[in-house]
C-alpha cells in the first residue's frame, strides 16, 4: 500500500531528523522513495567507506538477492561469495524488516 509507504517514510525522516532513529535501521529510502529492500540494489546504496553492500578484499559492489515472498535476503560479493561486514548485515536486517512491513501494510 502507497499510503503506508507514505507515511512511514514522513515517520521515518522526521525520527532521523530528531536523532531517534539511525539512517541504518531505516525501513524506507529517502534517496528512492521506496522500501529499503525495493531499491538496495541501486549503487547509490554502495558505500565503500563504511562497507555497506561492499567487498573490501575484492574491491568490488555485493549482488543482492531478494525474494519478497519468502523474506530472504542475500547479499554476496560476485568474486569471493563471500564479502560480509558489520554494515552489510544492518542492511540485510533492515531490508527484511521492510518485507514484513510492507506485508503488514
Ligand atoms: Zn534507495
Ligand atoms: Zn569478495
Amino acid at each position: 500500500m502507497i499510503v503506508n509507504l507514505i507515511a512511514t517514510l514522513v515517520e521515518e525522516d522526521l525520527a532521523e531528523d530528531n536523532g531517534a532513529l539511525a539512517p541504518d535501521d531505516r525501513l524506507t529510502c529517502h534517496v528512492h522513495g521506496r522500501w529499503i529492500y525495493q531499491c538496495v540494489s541501486s549503487p547509490v546504496h554502495v558505500n565503500r567507506v563504511t562497507r555497506h553492500r561492499w567487498c573490501r578484499g575484492c574491491d568490488a559492489e555485493l549482488g543482492v538477492v531478494i525474494d519478497e515472498l519468502t523474506g530472504e535476503v542475500a547479499m554476496r560479493c560476485p568474486r569471493c561469495g563471500r564479502g560480509g561486514s558489520a554494515a552489510t548485515a544492518r542492511l540485510i536486517a533492515a531490508c527484511r524488516a521492510s518485507i514484513e512491513a510492507r506485508r503488514a501494510a
